[in-house]
């Protein structure tokens, strides 16, 4: 392989692993602040059905404090009655007792019930409860594993552009120009590829004729005349 090539090659390696420990080391901060969004969501998903239970349990307190006071008013107008001397007076008692039976009635029905949902209410969120520790886990495994690469890309970020510096100086100045004219056209590597079958690796498109020919007596860079990446054989 042409010693300019190799070089380039190499230039494209190092500028290869400084590009994405550069990207990670912008991408990670938002990725780790994406999770924590995620278990804030989770935790106040949380909050709202332990919220939800509490006020079914106050909702129970508040009937039963309303069938205790009916059940008192019972007893009272019963006690009224043994006292009464005219019976319309003990008849008017009666209805009024009928009446707070018929809540009484009513009230338990509704206690019945608040207590069956608040039984199901429970069994739902120790399930719900699990679910959210196991996502919040994950996301917290998740967070350090990327905090872990951070670290990882921070410390070596500065060796990585040196590196690449230092296979840039040895990299003949045509090249050096041309790998840097692929790099404003092409946003994403490859930049320089191998032509195989008359096909660049890059673009996947035939080259043309005049860079096939160039291609094998370099005289200088070849770019493809499709997607302009510098190409050679092997
Ligand atoms: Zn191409």
């Amino acid at each position: 392989m042409d010693s300019h090539i190799a070089q380039v090659l190499d230039l494209q390696d190092k500028d290869i692993q400084r590009l994405t420990a550069e990207h990670e080391l912008k991408a990670i901060p938002l990725d780790i602040l994406r999770l924590e969004e995620e278990i804030k969501k989770e935790r106040a998903v949380e909050a709202a059905e332990k919220k939800a239970l509490q006020d079914l349990e106050v909702k129970r307190k508040d009937l039963d404090g309303s069938l205790k006071k009916t059940e008192e008013q019972i007893v009272k107008y019963k006690t009224q009655q043994l006292e009464v001397k005219k019976n319309e007076e003990y008849q008017a008692l009666e209805k009024e007792i009928e009446h707070l039976n018929a809540e009484v009635d009513q009230f338990e029905e509704q206690e019945i019930e608040l207590l069956l949902k608040i039984d199901e209410e429970t069994e739902r969120l120790k399930a719900s409860e699990a679910e959210h520790a196991k996502h919040i886990a994950q996301h917290e495994k998740a967070i350090a594993h990327l905090k872990e690469r951070e670290a990882s890309y921070r410390e070596n970020i500065e060796t990585l552009r040196t590196a690449f510096e230092e296979a840039e100086a040895l990299v003949d100045v045509r090249y050096k120009k041309a790998y840097e004219r692929v790099k404003t056209t092409v946003k994403k590597p490859p930049f320089v590829v191998i032509l195989s079958e008359h096909k660049c690796q890059g673009c996947f498109l035939r080259v043309s004729n005049d860079v096939e020919s160039a291609v094998r007596q370099p005289e200088g860079p070849v770019q493809c005349s499709n997607c302009s990446r510098l190409v050679y054989i092997d």
